[in-house]
C-alpha cells in the first residue's frame, strides 16, 4: 500500500544523513550535536542505583515529584521565577517530545505558527501534523538577530503560536531583555501562545545572562518554556526534558503527553533529581566549561581559511567558508565530510528559503580536545 503521506517535505534528517556519511568515510564528526565526553560519574551511579532500588515501573505521568520539585528549585535559583512543581512542571522524553506536545496541545488545523529561520528541524513537522501551517520569518543572515517588525507583520488572526529559541541552534545567538520586552509588546492583547526552546540555557559565554522567558512574568504567563537535560548533563541519548507553563497551559499539555508517551524513563528521572538536589553547581559551571572549548577551537580555526562567526551561547561554531569554496552549503558539507574527513552541518535545511549566497557551515565543539585537534589537522589543509 502506498500511503498518502502527511509529511511530503520530510526526509531523513540532515543530522542522520551527515552522521552516516561521516561513519562511511571515517570523518571526524563535528556535525550532529552531541558531546563525545563522559556523563558526570555521579549521574551514572545514581542511574544504576535507581535501577537497583527498583525504580523500574511506570513513574507518575507528570514526572516524579522529586524531579519536578528539583526543576522548580532550579528555576527559582537561576531565574528568580516561582513555578509550582505540581501544576506547572511536566517531565518529558526529551525537548522534542515537549515541543510536539505543546504544539498539539494548543494549535488547531488551519492555524498558523510563526517560526524564526533558521529553525530547529523538529518544529515544522509537528506543526504540519497538527494540520497547521508554519509561517517563516528569517533572522538576520549574519547576526541572527530577530527583526521584530517582520514578526509583527507576520501575525494574522490565525496565528496561534510563536516559537523562539535562545541560545539559538544553529547560530548561538541569544535574545536579550530588550528582545523579550519587545516581544511582550507584540503579543500583548493577542491570544498567541509562546513556545520558548531553551535547551542550551546553561551554555552561555562571556558573562552574558541567559534571558529565560521565566524571568519575564508577562511572557511566562502565555508560554511553554522547554529544556532538556541532554544538553546540560552531556547525555543526549537519555532523552529527558521538561516543559514549564502556567496551570491552564500545562493541563492541556499533559492531555497530549498522557497519550503520546504517558511517562518518561524512570531511572533517569531519579538520577537527575539527585544531581539537581546535590550538585546544583553543575549547571553554573557549564558556561565556563564550554567557553574554554569554544575559545580553544576558535583560536585553532584562525590557522584555517574558515572564518568563525561570534558564538554567544550553545555548543556550535558557525564558519564562513567562502574563502575555501563557492559550493552551496549542502554540497559543501558533503564535500568536507567525504573529501576532507570533517563532518559539518549545512544551514539550508533549517530554512524555508535559505538566504541567497549564504556560505555557512555548523561545527559542534562539544568534543574532547583530541577530536577537535584531529578536525583542525584536516581543516588547515583546506
Ligand atoms: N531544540 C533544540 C534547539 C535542539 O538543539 C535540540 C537537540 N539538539 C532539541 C530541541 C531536542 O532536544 P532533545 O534531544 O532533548 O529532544
Ligand atoms: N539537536 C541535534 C543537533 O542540532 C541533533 C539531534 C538529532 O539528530 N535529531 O545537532
Amino acid at each position: 500500500m502506498q500511503p498518502n503521506t502527511k509529511l511530503p517535505k520530510v526526509g531523513t534528517t540532515i543530522f542522520t544523513v551527515i552522521s552516516q556519511l561521516a561513519a562511511e568515510h571515517g570523518a571526524v564528526n563535528l556535525g550532529q550535536g552531541f558531546p563525545d565526553f563522559a556523563v558526570p560519574q555521579r549521574l551514572v551511579d545514581e542511574l544504576a542505583r535507581a535501577m537497583r532500588d527498583g525504580h523500574n515501573q511506570y513513574p507518575p505521568m507528570t514526572g516524579i515529584p522529586a524531579l519536578r520539585q528539583a526543576i522548580a528549585s532550579k528555576v527559582l535559583r537561576c531565574y528568580g521565577g516561582e513555578v509550582d512543581p505540581d501544576t506547572e512542571v511536566t517531565v518529558t522524553s526529551g525537548a522534542t517530545e515537549a515541543i510536539f506536545n505543546a504544539i498539539h496541545a494548543v494549535v488547531r488545523a488551519a492555524e498558523e505558527v510563526i517560526v524564526l529561520d533558521p529553525a530547529y528541524d523538529c518544529y515544522e513537522p509537528a506543526i504540519e501534523l497538527a494540520g497547521a501551517r508554519a509561517v517563516h520569518v528569517a533572522l538576520d543572515p549574519q547576526s541572527f538577530a530577530v527583526d521584530w517588525q517582520r514578526v509583527r507583520d507576520a501575525i494574522t488572526p490565525r496565528t496561534r503560536m510563536l516559537m523562539i529559541n535562545s541560545p539559538h541552534n544553529p547560530s548561538g545567538a541569544m535574545l536579550d531583555q530588550a528582545d523579550l520586552d519587545t516581544l511582550a509588546g507584540i503579543l500583548r492583547g493577542t491570544d498567541i501562545v509562546l513556545l520558548s526552546d531553551e535547551v542550551y540555557e546553561h551554555i552561555v559565554f562571556d558573562g552574558r545572562r541567559h534571558e529565560s522567558v521565566l524571568r519575564h512574568p508577562e511572557l511566562a504567563a502565555r508560554a511553554y518554556v522547554i529544556s532538556s537535560f541532554g544538553k546540560t548533563y552531556h547525555c543526549t541519548g537519555w532523552k529527558i526534558g521538561y516543559a514549564i507553563a502556567p496551570p491552564a497551559l500545562t493541563a492541556e499539555f499533559r492531555k497530549v503527553h498522557q497519550y503520546n508517551t504517558f511517562t518518561s524513563f524512570s531511572p533517569a528521572q531519579h538520577a537527575f533529581a539527585a544531581m539537581l538536589r546535590d550538585e546544583p553547581e553543575h549547571d553554573q559551571q557549564l558556561g565556563a566549561f564550554y567557553q574554554a572549548k569554544r575559545d580553544r577551537f576558535r583560536e585553532q580555526l584562525l590557522s584555517t581559511r574558515l572564518l568563525p562567526l561570534p558564538v554567544p551561547g550553545g555548543y556550535f561554531q558557525l564558519v564562513d567558508y567562502s574563502a575555501v569554496s563557492d559550493l552551496a552549503d549542502a554540497e559543501f558539507a558533503k564535500w568536507l565530510t567525504v573529501q576532507h574527513g570533517v563532518a559539518a552541518i549545512p544551514l539550508s535545511p533549517f530554512y524555508a528559503t535559505p538566504p541567497a549566497g549564504q556560505r555557512l557551515a555548523r561545527l559542534c565543539f562539544a568534543k574532547n580536545e583530541a577530536t577537535l585537534d584531529a578536525a583542525i589537522e584536516r581543516l588547515v589543509k583546506l
